[in-house]
């Protein structure tokens, strides 16, 4: 009955004209977005969008679809709460139509929407020696061209924030990074927001750096690792490869805060006792649904983050998996029974 109260209400404030809605818009919403969401902690202080309950009174055609817009399922089918695809400038700090009312009403502005925690979810939690997991799937083969990552609290398993952005080759021509992006996003319809937004792995490593400091992850001190928080991975190509190779690309040093990670596929198989080779794979066994498009990366994180949820939900203990020694460059793995 709540639910549909919301629905009511904000469909009466669609009405108003756009350039008071927004400030209309928060202080009617506030109070279903507290009732509907637990808040993340305070001391990050993570400023929740206006829109994060901003129901939607009717699924989106298929013709409404634009750029930036993915296709995505429903993350559960009973729920009663319409799916909106995810805005991609939104995820990257740069949506300029927070004030338009039918963007609004297209989009999710919020990643909390897809990554719900249940009130039970604690129950067989178990202690964990980390209290933050920021979970990252690149994508590109030849370079890096995403960095999604997700944050949650190890803890509550809460979303508290994420950083996304779409990442411009530095050693290719225009032309071949033209084909490579259309081969790559064309299909999910996001080629455009990516030409919009993308930018050099550089400065991408910056503006993480921030993010990180702003949650007080890190410091930029010499050869720090997070500060009780770590990267979660399907597999060990990103941080071990991938990231590594980027940098050589980019011409910069490999920072600290990549030097050790967790490959849930080894807390996969040493918890359930049963090999996963991917991602899909372990979304199949859990029964989890899938949200959005499969290689885009926001979505794969988004994903992946449901799959740690779960585990943790489950009573799994997430620990560190892989450590690089800063100056061998030799990577341990600290698990005995492993993906190989
Ligand atoms: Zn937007």
């Amino acid at each position: 009955m709540a639910l549909a109260r919301v629905s009511s209400s904000s469909s009466r404030l669609l009405l108003l004209p756009s350039s008071t809605t927004s400030s209309l818009l928060h202080s009617f919403l506030r109070p279903f977005s507290t009732s509907h969401f637990s808040a993340p902690r305070l001391s990050h202080s993570r400023s929740f969008p206006v829109d994060a309950s901003f129901p939607q009174t009717s699924p989106l055609p298929s013709t409404a679809r634009e750029e930036g817009e993915v296709t995505e399922e429903a993350p559960r089918p009973t729920s009663r709460r319409p799916w909106k695809p995810t805005c991609l400038y939104y995820t990257q700090g740069k949506c300029t139509m927070m004030d338009d009312v039918s963007h609004l009403e297209k989009f999710n502005h919020s990643l909390l929407l897809d990554l719900p925690v249940n009130a039970s979810a604690a129950d067989k939690a178990k202690p964990q020696k980390l209290d933050y997991f920021l979970v990252l799937d690149l994508e590109g083969k030849v370079e890096i061209l995403e960095f999604p990552v997700v944050m949650i609290d190890a803890h509550s398993m809460e979303f508290i924030d994420s950083f996304h952005r779409f990442v411009r080759p530095t050693g290719m021509s225009e032309q071949r990074i033209g084909e490579y992006i259309e081969g790559k996003y064309g299909k999910f319809g996001v080629d455009r927001v990516w030409h919009d937004t993308a930018i050099p792995f550089g400065e991408v490593l910056r503006e993480f750096e921030d993010w990180i400091g702003g949650h007080k992850l890190w410091k930029q001190k010499q050869g720090e690792s997070l500060n009780s928080a770590a990267f979660i991975t399907c597999g060990n190509w990103d941080l071990k490869t991938k990231v590594p190779e980027q940098c050589k690309v980019s011409k910069l040093k490999l920072p600290s805060y990549f030097m050790e990670w967790i490959n849930l596929k080894d807390i996969y198989l040493n918890f359930y006792n049963r090999r996963a080779t991917g991602m899909m794979t372990m979304m199949r066994e859990l029964e989890i649904p899938i949200v959005g498009s499969h290689h885009l990366g926001i979505d794969d994180t988004k994903n992946i983050t449901r799959v740690v949820q779960r585990m943790l939900a489950d009573g799994a203990v997430i620990q560190i998996t892989a450590r690089r020694h800063p100056d061998t460059s030799e990577v341990k793995f600290l698990f005995k029974n492993r993906i190989r």
